[in-house]
This record gives structure tokens, sequence and C-alpha cells, in this order.
């Protein structure tokens, strides 16, 4: 008799042996980054990773679906994700099939979190694109600094709310400035990422505990970005990222 089905949150024996199978596949496949913790807990990352994992060997729409939907990973495809069943031929087929989009997802990645993946789709000022500065810092500088660990802290503020914690009168932080956008990275090591992260923008002069200024050229507009790290300027516990456009 075939074993039950695995659900949301399950825990127990199999809920490890699912993380390592669809983290092999996943390795094999060359999507590291989509990987999961093996914390023996089957939660909503490892249904979203086994999810992905299943389409990539060629699972059916129907297999998917109780993955996505019904939250279940049945016996069949738990024996999928660990290897311990030989995959069908429609499975080998549809993963045939779905080499393009595979091909189009790990490109992407590859884009994100670099100046030249970056499109400045809106230069309007305000909420939402901030002059065009949200792009580089959507696309660019908060996948950077995720990837390097770092959590993502505070965002654009509004005046009443920025004075009421403290935050600087001029900051880039405040909602007023439009064309500006400002995100904090939450740290007490910050060092290494600010001199990174400056240095993939081009900015070999970047040095701590300085308000310097620097500015770059992305899909055609000049904009201007500080760095802030150092608690000799107030910095020590996060990298601040501030960004303006200019032209
Ligand atoms: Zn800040």
């Amino acid at each position: 008799m075939a074993a039950a089905a695995i659900k949301l949150g399950a825990e127990g024996k199999r809920a490890p042996e699912l993380q390592k199978g669809v983290d092999r596949i996943l390795g094999r496949r060359k999507f590291d980054w989509r990987k999961v913790e093996i914390d023996g807990v089957a939660g909503l990352e490892t249904f979203r990773a086994a999810h992905f994992a299943l389409w990539l060997i060629g699972a059916s729409e129907d297999q998917l679906r109780r993955v996505r939907r019904e939250h279940r990973i049945t016996d069949h495809a738990f024996k999928l994700l660990t290897g311990e069943i030989e995959r069908s031929v429609a499975m080998k087929r549809r993963d045939e099939q779905r080499r393009p989009e595979v091909r189009r997802l790990r490109a992407e990645h590859k884009k994100r979190g670099t100046l030249a993946g970056v499109q400045i789709r809106s230069t309007a000022p305000g909420e939402t694109h901030w002059g065009g500065s949200r792009d580089v810092m959507e696309q660019f500088v908060e996948p950077f600094m995720l990837h390097r660990g770092l959590p993502l802290g505070s965002h654009k503020r509004t005046p009443a709310y920025n004075a009421a914690i403290g935050g600087s009168p001029v900051s880039d932080h405040l909602t007023t400035h439009t064309t500006t956008d400002a995100r904090d990275f939450p740290t007490f090591s910050g060092e290494d990422d600010a001199r990174a992260l400056a240095a993939a923008i081009g900015w070999k002069s970047w040095s701590p505990n300085s308000y310097a200024t620097f500015e770059f050229t992305v899909d055609g507009h000049r904009f201007r970005i500080q760095i802030l790290w150092g608690s000799g300027i107030g910095h020590g516990d996060h990298v601040h990222v501030g960004i303006s456009i200019l032209s």
C-alpha cells in the first residue's frame, strides 16, 4: 500500500528526505539559489521548491496542482523527487518541452543583481518609481545585497514618521524627495557588503565613514548614489543606500 501524502507543515522522517531530494534536483538542474534548508519541516518554502523541482522533471499539470493548490505531495510525487522511481515517458517529454523556459529562467536570474541588467521602467516622481531610482534599487541593489545575506530594512518614510523615529530631516528616505529612493540593510558587519556594492557600480574610491556620493549611468539615465557605512557617521548597524536620478 502506498504511504500517505505529505501535507503542508509535515515533519518526521520523510520531510528531510523530501528536502534532500528536491535540493538534489535543483542542484543538478543548476538552480542552486532555489534550494531549501534541510530543516525537517515541509513548510511553504519546501512546497514551493518541490513544486518547481517537479515542474523541472516534467510532472503533469495534475501533479503540480496537487502541490500548489491542495498542498499535498503524493507518495508518487515523493518517490519521483527522491529518485526512488523512474520518470514516465510523458514526464521526460514534458521536461524536454520546458527546456526553453528553463533556460529563460536561468538567464533572468543571471541578470538580476547586476547593473547591466537594469531597465528603467519609468522616471515618474513619487511612489512606485521614485524617478527611476526605484528601478535601480529593486533590480540591482536589493537583489545584490540579499544575495550577500543582508535583510531588507527601512525604505521610504513620510516626514511625520521620519521625525518620530529621529531620522535626518534631509534624509533620502523622505517621501518628499520624490526622485530619490533609499533603503537600509541591517547588519553589524556591513563594510565588506558596502564596498562590494560600490565596486559593482564602478566606485573604486568608496570608503567607510564618508558622506561621499558617486555618479553612474544605467539604461541611458544618470544617477547619483550614496552608500553609508561606519559608526563614525552613525551607520554602524546598517548599510544605507540612497539613489537619485539626475537626468
Ligand atoms: Zn538609511
